[in-house]
């Protein structure tokens, strides 16, 4: 940036002196032009040893030619114009980088760690996987793991932009960089550096701001075929006209310094801006094809539902008592990260009963759970899985399950030994921002809404219909869900698909857009989504989809601009109005529409 900066001064100061014909101002002006050209062809051969054609390319070659012609003043444009569109990438760049800079800052320094014979302030990069953490009132967690003793009111903004404090209490989960605002707790660690929520988000901006996911935007496409297009037409030009003058200044017009930096400098902004309010968006790629979805796929649970289901009813069979059904379905669901799972494990403790983990036991994706428990084999799931299991019941104990899941119940049906032995009915709240969220987005343009379910039919059309989807498939297990979202593909439109990232990773990476809700606590949600919302909000779909407008808007104006541009500076040109000299000072001129237009979207209030 300095370097950039003083650069741009002696270039200045050289065609001030130049133009004031001050001697001795033309040694001058070979030596600043020669100096300043150095970087650029630099970088020029840099790309190409990356098989890449930059603006830079251009330029060397703009440059070069200008040299071999004496041409110094053009030469001195040429460079004052790419000097000044690298200090606006910069700038940009800094500011984005800011934006993270001012989340590491969230990271403590000094822990205080419980040890043997009291507790020690040790440094973040001491602490290892099972120490005690103690956090007081005002402390920031310094790494993930889980609360043992005590609670906490957190304020996790720093990870989902959201700061109404969340209430975390014992075997809560607790995430780095988020902070302690009322109580106190001990917690026990988990993950530690580069390990938890909070670097790797971190890592995942960096890495999609340096476009090192290796996703290019339509832009960087059309940034190598311009350029090679340009250098081609110039050899054409020169086999007719000869005239090197002429050339010299077309390809100082057609530089596209400008716009090589106000595209990406669009997108890191963009990036930048939405990680602040907990969007993840994993490469300017997906901002860019948002408002190019036209199908919308989503799942039911964890999605438009809330996906924190309470247990409303349990009704037993035989001598089962309904609290002993209680702690025997919650200790085989206290190893599954489903919904279901996590709702009859709560209410279970909550009840006071014990939960027994099982030493034996497989989780059925999206049907259900095996477990041993005293030799006896245990199954909690769906009426498929129960079915499949060969558990017995009576058609009598079918209906009423059906009555319930008919009123909109969730049913897990708990076999023991071989027999029915309980109805576990739970109720999964419809979000209630579900159905403006479904109206705003087909107000954005998309045309296909479609639900997909692993429950059954009756409860899938309840949730259809309120929140206003035509739509939805039943029954699903994980790769039927995947194979919907295939047929969807390449048929109207972009496919998005947003879900919880529980059972439903596969879909995430197989959609145009994966986008996955609630992702603070779920690696496997941040790892496979293309854009990972950190807060569980549906809304912020909206918002995503706004930013995605908001730049392509001005990537589109950007390329008008420019285009409109380049037109008057060709005719000038063309019709010997300006030569190589005026041609690079038009160029310069003109840099700062386009850059100026980018950084409005630091700025655009999309969000806030
Ligand atoms: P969805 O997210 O669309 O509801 P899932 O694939 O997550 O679909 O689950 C489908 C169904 O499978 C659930 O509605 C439930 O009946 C059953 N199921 C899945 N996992 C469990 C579990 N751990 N315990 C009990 N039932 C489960
Ligand atoms: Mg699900």
């Amino acid at each position: 940036m300095k370097v950039n900066i003083s650069i741009l001064i002696a270039l200045i100061l050289s065609l001030i002196l130049y133009y004031l014909k001050i001697s001795p101002s033309n040694n001058l002006l070979v030596i600043v032009g020669v100096l300043s050209t150095i970087p650029v062809v630099i970088s020029a051969i840099t790309s190409l040893k990356e098989k890449k054609v930059s603006v830079d390319l251009l330029a060397s070659i703009a440059l070069t030619a200008s040299i071999l012609h004496g041409e110094w003043a053009s030469v001195a444009f040429i460079n004052l114009m790419i000097t000044s569109a690298r200090i606006f990438g910069d700038y940009t760049e800094g500011q984005a980088d800011n934006a993270i800079k001012s989340l590491l800052k969230l990271r403590p320094e000094i822990v205080k760690v419980k040890t043997g014979n009291g507790i020690s302030q040790i440094p973040v990069a001491d602490v290892k996987i099972g120490d005690l953490v103690v956090i007081e009132t005002g402390d920031r967690i310094p790494v993930d793991g889980k609360i043992i003793e005590g609670t906490g009111n957190l304020d996790q903004s720093s990870l989902t932009g959201e700061s109404i404090p969340v209430t975390k209490i014992k075997g809560n989960e607790v995430l780095s960089s988020t902070l302690n605002l009322t109580g106190s707790f001990v917690m026990k660690t988990e993950k530690v550096g580069s390990d938890t929520t909070f670097e790797k988000i971190i890592s995942l901006i960096q890495s999609a701001q340096e476009g090192k996911l290796g996703i290019q935007t339509s832009a960087d496409k059309f940034a190598s075929i311009y350029i090679t297009i340009t250098l081609v037409g110039s050899i054409i030009l020169y086999i007719f006209t000869q005239n090197l003058t002429l050339i010299l200044s077309v390809l100082l017009v057609a530089c596209a310094d400008d716009i090589a930096v106000a595209i990406p400098m669009a997108f890191w902004g963009a990036i930048a801006k939405a990680a602040r309010h907990g969007i993840i968006i994993k490469g300017g790629s997906f901002l860019e094809a948002l408002p190019d979805v036209k199908t919308l796929v989503v799942d039911k649970t964890g999605t438009l539902t809330k996906g924190v289901v309470k247990t409303d009813r349990i009704i037993t069979f035989g001598n089962m008592k309904s609290h002993e059904a209680l702690s025997l379905i919650a200790g085989v669901e206290s190893v599954s990260e489903h919904p279901i799972a996590k709702a009859i494990t709560l209410h279970a403790k909550n009840d006071g009963l014990t939960v027994k983990t099982p030493q034996k036991f497989k989780e059925f994706a999206g049907k259900g759970i095996l477990a041993y428990e005293k030799g006896k084999k245990v199954v909690a799931g769906n009426l498929k899985f129960i079915k499949e299991q060969k558990i017995k019941f009576q058609d009598s104990q079918i209906s009423a399950a059906e009555s319930e899941e008919s009123e909109g119940y969730d049913v897990v049906y708990l076999g023991y030994g071989g027999k029915l032995v309980a109805l576990i009915t739970l109720a999964d709240q419809i979000r209630p921002d579900a159905k403006s969220t479904i109206d705003k987005l087909k107000q954005w343009g998309v045309k296909n809404v479609i639900m997909l379910t692993g429950d059954n039919e009756l409860i899938a059309a309840r949730v259809a219909k309120e929140v206003g989807i035509t739509t939805f498939h039943a029954n699903l297990l994980p790769e039927d869900k995947l194979k919907f979202v295939k047929s969807y593909i390449g048929k109207v439109g972009k496919v998005a698909y947003v879900g919880d990232g529980v059972n439903d990773a596969a879909s995430l990476k197989l959609a145009d857009i994966g986008i996955a809700m609630g992702a603070i606590g779920s690696d496997a949600a941040i790892e496979s989504a293309d854009i990972a919302l950190m807060q569980d909000d549906f809304s912020k779909v909206v918002l995503a989809m706004k930013l995605g407008k908001h730049v392509d808007n001005i990537a589109k104006q950007n390329f008008a601009i420019w285009g409109a541009v380049n037109a008057v500076g060709l005719f000038l040109v063309f019709s010997y109005i300006i030569g190589p000299e005026g041609a690079a000072a038009w160029n310069f001129v003109t840099d700062f529409l386009p850059i100026a237009n980018s950084l409005r979207v630091l700025r655009h209030k999309i969000i806030n």
